[in-house]
């Protein structure tokens, strides 16, 4: 059985001590139950990770976090860049990796992404790779093949044991921060071509362990619908994952299931 996950990406919001006010809040409000039942994470801005670590370190807390990006190398002179050993380094267990917001305003191809992909690997994180169509894709009714094809471009030359880690994001651009949620049917048929491709390229077993979650304008009222479909994992959460109350409520789906 895979466990779902639901992780909260951030975005560019709330500073470190902003960070640690959302963290307690979100902990006070989970449990054990809910930790058995899903992996929760937050996925802050750099400059919150050192703060949130210490918080969960100190009060040995299940939360799980990780970083928003990551650069393909390990260090130099990259001026603004972070690198896998210094989030390996602050126990980040998650790296987001070719978000659409990297892909398009940071201009971010496949082969960058596949090097940021392969970075995180090789410093035992975990990469959630985003992949989703644009509205103009969407309505041509290629967006399933869209996505296949960011797939294998971000996932080329990864070995079984590699791809075994991946966790992967669907996210159709045109449902990110816009109210527009997909259809929990619109999720399923890109999310089961996920599989399916997972099994082309790792094996049966490999996609049946890949956990893929959905994103695209995520909250409490629509999660349980979202998660009843056999190929959605969880969800990658923007926007209501700043409300610590909110982003509770939907780590509790599980309850209604
Ligand atoms: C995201 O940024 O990954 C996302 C899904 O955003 P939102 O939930 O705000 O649509």
């Amino acid at each position: 059985m895979r466990k779902p996950l639901m992780a909260g990406n951030w975005k560019m919001n709330l500073n470190h001590l902003e960070a640690i006010a959302v963290v307690q809040k979100l902990v006070y409000s989970i449990n054990d139950k809910d930790y058995d039942a899903v992996d929760v994470a937050v996925l802050p801005p750099f400059t919150d990770i050192r703060s949130i670590q210490t918080l969960v370190d100190g009060d040995r807390l299940r939360l799980l976090y990780g970083a928003q990006d990551v650069s393909p190398s390990a260090n130099g002179a990259f001026t603004g860049d972070i690198s896998a050993p210094m989030l390996a380094k602050l126990g980040c267990t998650f790296v987001v990796v070719g978000h659409s917001e990297r892909r398009s305003v940071h201009k971010e191809e496949d082969g960058v992404i596949n090097k940021k992909i392969k970075a995180t690997l090789a410093h035992e994180m975990t990469p959630i790779f985003c992949v989703g169509e644009d509205l103009s894709v969407r309505e041509s009714g290629t967006h399933v093949s869209h996505v296949i094809r960011q797939m294998r471009a971000g996932l080329a030359n990864l070995s079984k044991p590699e791809l075994k880690k991946i966790v992967i994001a669907y996210e159709p651009i045109w449902a990110i921060g816009t109210g527009k949620t997909a259809t929990p049917q619109d999720a399923q048929e890109v999310c089961s071509a996920i599989r399916n491709e997972m099994e082309e390229i790792g094996s049966r077993e490999i996609a049946q362990d890949t956990r893929i979650l959905y994103g695209g304008s995520v909250k409490s009222a629509n999660i349980a619908e979202i998660m009843k479909e056999a190929d959605v994992d969880g969800a990658l959460i923007g926007g209501a994952s700043i409300d610590p109350e909110e982003l509770a409520k939907i780590v509790k789906f599980h309850q209604s299931t």
